[in-house]
């Protein structure tokens, strides 16, 4: 049964759960998906620990309650957060690693350290 490789799109012949015309190619396409999930995590990473900063940097501040425009000019990524939760008075709380925070309605955001 012919077949096309996964990586290269050349057609081969093999059995038909075989999806690489050749170990070069089934090494490259697996080094890629590694490589791109690596790149994934990195990212993921980076945000978080750019997001703990902002917060580390105001609460060694003295910053308790932030205008959430102040996080934003920041570029804080409300996106990325280790944890959600809800607190006892039912309140959306997010985590980012030591640090809760959770915004009102007139928009500050309280931070709280462990
Ligand atoms: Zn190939």
């Amino acid at each position: 049964m012919e077949r096309k490789c996964l990586e290269c799109g050349q057609a081969f012949n093999g059995r038909s759960d075989k999806k690489f015309c050749c170990d070069l190619c089934r090494n490259a396409y697996h080094n890629r998906i590694y490589r791109q999930q690596k790149s994934l995590i990195s990212q993921v990473n980076s945000r978080l620990a750019a997001n703990r900063k902002i917060l580390e940097n105001l609460y060694t501040a003295g910053v308790r309650k932030v205008p959430k425009n102040r996080l934003e000019e920041e570029k804080f990524d409300f996106g990325h957060y280790t944890s959600r939760s809800r607190n006892k008075l039912g309140k959306v709380t997010y985590r980012c690693y030591e640090y809760t925070y959770y915004s009102d309605l007139h928009r500050n955001v309280t931070i709280v350290k462990d």
